[in-house]
C-alpha cells in the first residue's frame, strides 16, 4: 500500500500496517520532520496505544514534559480547567514533545519492520486511475508510485483530495488565524504549557526549554492588518498577557512571525474505491484542546484494526473502506462540535473585543470543584471512541537468533 503524508495519522499507519506485514511505503513531501508548526501534544489516549504495541517505555525516554492538569488565566487570574492525574490509563497526563521528536520515534519503531519504507521530499501532485478505481500516486520529480490495494491519504488539511476535488468537503468555519513565534526563555524546565485570555487578546506558551514557542490568536485574515501595527504592539500585548516574561531580546521584527491559518472541516465521504483519507486529510482539526494529532493516531489505529488483515492476506479491501469512516465519524463529529462551541462562544467573543472580566461560570465552577475538572480532563485525555489495537503483529527474527 501506499501512504501520502507523514505526518502522525501517516506514520503510525505505516508502521501498524507494516506490523501486520502488510508491505508500505509513506511518502512524504518535506525532507525532515523538522516543522514548527504541527503542535506537541500527546496524549493518554496515544500513550494507551503506545503501550499496547509495547512502545511506551521507549517513548518516555525521549525528552518531554508532563501536563497533568490544564490552567488558564483569564483577565489575570489563574483557573484549573482539567484534571488527567485521576485517569486510570497508563500514562495519566499529556506529554509535551515536541511533533518532529514524535514523529522520529514512530519512524524508528515503525523501520523495525522489514516491509516499511518512508520516502522523504517525495510529493504526490496526482493520481493514477484505473477503471474508476485509484491504484497509486504521480509524484512532483515524476516518478509514479503504483499500489495495487490501496493509497491511504494522510497529507493533512491541505490534501490532495480536497485540491482535485477527489472528495466533497463541508465546511465547519474557524473564526481565527494564529500568529506562530518564538520568545526568549532561560533554559530551565517553566510551566509546559501557559494559556491567557483577556479582553481582546489570547495566547500560549509552550515550554521548549531554551525558549517558549508563541501563538497569538488573531481573527481569521487579519495576518497582515495586525503585522501593519507593528512588532511592538504585539509586544506590549503578550506582555499585558504575561506580565512575568521578560521579553528583552524578543520579537524583534514582525518577520518573526509565522502565519498559521486554522481550519475546521471534514469529508462527506472518507474513501472511493482504492482510496481512503484518514487525519486532518479526512476531518481539519482546530489546534483547540489540542486534540488532532490523537484523533489522527486513533484513525490510523482503526484504519489497520479494519484493514490490515485482509490487506496482508492480498485481498481488496475496497468494500470495506466505508467501515473506518463509521468507525471514526462519531468521535470526529462529537469533537469538532466542542471545538465549534468554544470557538463561537470563547474565542469568537474575545476576539470581537469583548470585555472579559472575569472567567465564564462553567469555568468558575471547574476551578472550585477539583472533581468536576475530570470531565474534561477525560474528554481531552482519552477522546471520545477509544481504539485498542487489534491489527495482527507479524513475528520479528530475535536479535539472539544464530547466537550462542
Ligand atoms: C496552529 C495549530 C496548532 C495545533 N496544535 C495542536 C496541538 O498542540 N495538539 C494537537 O493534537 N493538534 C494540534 N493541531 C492539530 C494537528 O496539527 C492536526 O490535527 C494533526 O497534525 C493531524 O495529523 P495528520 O497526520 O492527519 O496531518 P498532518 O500533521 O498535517 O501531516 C500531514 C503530512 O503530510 C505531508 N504532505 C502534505 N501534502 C503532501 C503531499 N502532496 N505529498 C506528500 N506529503 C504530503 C505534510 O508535509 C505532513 O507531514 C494544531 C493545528 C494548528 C493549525
Amino acid at each position: 500500500m501506499v501512504i501520502v503524508g507523514g505526518g502522525p495519522a501517516g506514520v503510525m499507519a505505516g508502521l501498524l500496517f507494516a506490523r501486520a506485514g502488510v508491505s508500505v511505503r509513506v511518502l512524504e513531501k518535506h525532507a525532515d520532520f523538522f516543522r514548527d508548526f504541527r503542535g506537541d501534544t500527546v496524549h493518554p489516549s496515544t500513550m494507551e496505544i503506545l503501550n499496547q504495541l509495547g512502545l511506551l517505555e521507549r517513548f518516555l525516554q525521549r525528552p518531554h514534559d508532563r501536563v497533568l492538569r490544564a490552567q488558564v488565566r483569564i483577565a489575570g487570574r489563574d483557573y484549573t480547567v482539567a484534571e488527567m492525574s485521576h485517569l486510570a490509563t497508563p500514562a495519566p497526563f499529556i506529554a509535551m514533545m515536541p511533533q518532529w521528536e514524535f514523529l522520529d520515534f514512530l519512524r524508528d519503531e515503525a523501520e523495525v519492520y522489514p516491509s516499511f519504507a518512508l520516502d522523504m521530499e517525495a510529493e504526490a501532485t496526482g493520481f493514477i486511475e484505473d477503471g474508476g478505481r485509484i491504484v497509486g500516486v504521480k509524484l512532483k520529480d515524476g516518478r509514479e508510485v503504483r499500489s495495487r490495494h490501496l493509497v491511504l491519504m494522510t497529507d493533512g488539511r491541505g490534501s490532495l483530495v480536497r485540491k482535485l476535488d477527489l472528495l466533497p468537503v463541508e465546511q465547519l468555519g474557524a473564526p481565527m488565524d494564529i500568529f506562530w513565534f518564538h520568545l526568549p526563555k532561560a533554559d530551565n524546565p517553566g510551566d509546559a504549557l501557559r494559556g491567557a485570555i483577556d479582553t481582546g487578546r489570547m495566547a500560549v506558551l509552550i515550554d521548549r526549554r531554551t525558549y517558549w514557542q508563541a501563538a497569538f490568536i488573531i481573527s481569521k485574515g487579519s495576518g497582515e492588518a495586525v503585522k501593519a501595527k507593528g512588532i511592538g504592539w504585539l509586544r506590549e500585548q503578550m506582555q499585558a498577557l504575561f506580565p512575568e516574561l521578560d521579553l528583552s531580546g524578543g520579537l524583534g521584527s514582525t518577520a518573526d512571525l509565522h502565519l498559521l491559518s486554522v481550519a475546521l472541516d471534514r469529508l462527506t465521504t472518507w474513501h472511493r474505491p482504492g482510496l481512503l483519507a484518514i487525519g486532518d486529510a479526512a476531518h481539519a482539526m482546530s489546534p483547540i484542546g489540542g486534540i488532532g494529532i490523537n484523533l489522527a493516531i486513533q484513525d490510523a489505529v482503526a484504519a489497520a484494526n479494519v484493514l490490515a488483515a485482509p490487506l496482508a492476506r492480498g485481498e481488496n479491501v475496497d468494500a470495506l473502506l466505508a467501515k473506518v469512516q463509521q468507525r471514526r465519524a462519531f468521535p470526529t463529529r462529537v469533537i469538532q462540535a466542542g471545538q465549534k462551541a468554544g470557538q463561537d462562544n470563547v474565542i469568537g467573543a474575545v476576539l470581537s473585543g469583548r470585555p472579559i472580566i472575569r472567567a465564564p461560570w462553567p469555568l468558575r465552577m471547574l476551578d472550585r470543584f477539583p472533581l468536576l475538572r475530570r470531565i474534561p480532563g477525560r474528554i481531552v485525555g482519552l477522546g471520545v471512541r477509544r481504539e485498542r489495537v487489534r491489527s495482527p503483529a507479524i513475528l520479528l527474527p530475535s536479535p539472539l537468533m544464530g547466537e550462542g
